[in-house]
């Protein structure tokens, strides 16, 4: 792995409001999603860093299905964009950006994957719950499991995926918050902020949490957690 910081100049302030943007739709997470939620925004789960080794995970997973694909279908790599993952802080703001070019996901994927509970991860830390009778037994088994992209909400009050799969022209965003129980759904046309390939997920972490937002935290955690990841990531500041 390597990690490059870079100074970036650009801000991240928001487009002027776009009259055109389609509308979001509201969907229902899955049972077991909210209570899920609810566990771990509720938990005192101390070890909350855990969350950037589980995004790590996922965007180096979405490159490996890329490349894995590619392999057959060479087209999938028409945009010329590196195999890589980039990490953004704006301390600023308590903002973390996490962007990989990997396999991102079409509307129906995003439904799939970040509204229902089908991956074994999550499906055995819910047996070890059920499983487990002892008091407070919640919190240790968030560690020892993991809990995926949800992992976001122990350190994130609001969580926005905006990405691009080769199977679909468009680009969605999903968009979660912290204890509530529906997510929404919209496309992105905006043209300033799509990206060619993959996925980019963006924390806005919790008033507590906003120290996870400087570069010099992110780079140790990376080192910590992500050394055996096979693809390049460069880690970056917002301006200031
Ligand atoms: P797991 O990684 O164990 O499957 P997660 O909760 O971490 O569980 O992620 C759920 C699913 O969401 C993944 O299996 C994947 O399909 C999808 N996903 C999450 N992050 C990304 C990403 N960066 N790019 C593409 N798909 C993703
Ligand atoms: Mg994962």
């Amino acid at each position: 792995y390597s990690i490059l910081f870079i100074k970036c100049r650009e801000s991240t302030t928001a487009a002027a409001v776009d009259s055109s943007v389609p509308p979001s739709e509201k969907y229902e997470y899955q049972a077991e999603v909210s209570r899920l939620m609810d566990l771990i925004v509720n938990s005192l789960y101390s070890n909350k860093e855990v969350f950037l080794r589980e995004l790590i995970s996922n965007a180096s997973d979405a490159l490996d299905k890329l490349r894995y694909l590619s392999v057959t279908e060479p087209g999938l790599l028409k945009d010329a964009v590196d195999l890589d993952i980039r990490i953004q802080t704006d301390k600023d703001n308590g903002i973390i950006t996490l962007t990989d070019t990997g396999i991102g996901m079409t509307r129906q994927e995003l439904v799939e994957c970040l509204g229902t509970i089908a991956q074994s991860g999550t499906a055995k830390f819910f047996k070890a719950l059920k499983d487990s009778k002892e008091a407070g037994a919640d919190s240790n088994l968030i560690g020892q499991f993991g809990v995926g992209f949800y992992s976001a909400f122990l350190v994130a009050d609001k969580v926005v995926v905006l990405t691009k799969s080769p199977k679909s022209e468009k680009h969605y965003v999903w968009e979660g918050e912290a204890n509530a129980n529906s997510y929404t759904l919209r496309e992105e046309t905006n043209r300033d902020k799509i990206i060619p390939r993959g996925t980019c997920v963006t924390l806005y972490l919790k008033h507590d949490e906003k120290g996870f937002a400087h570069p010099e935290r992110i780079e140790k955690l990376i080192k910590n957690y992500s050394q055996f990841v096979s693809f390049p990531i460069y880690a970056w500041q917002e301006k200031g």
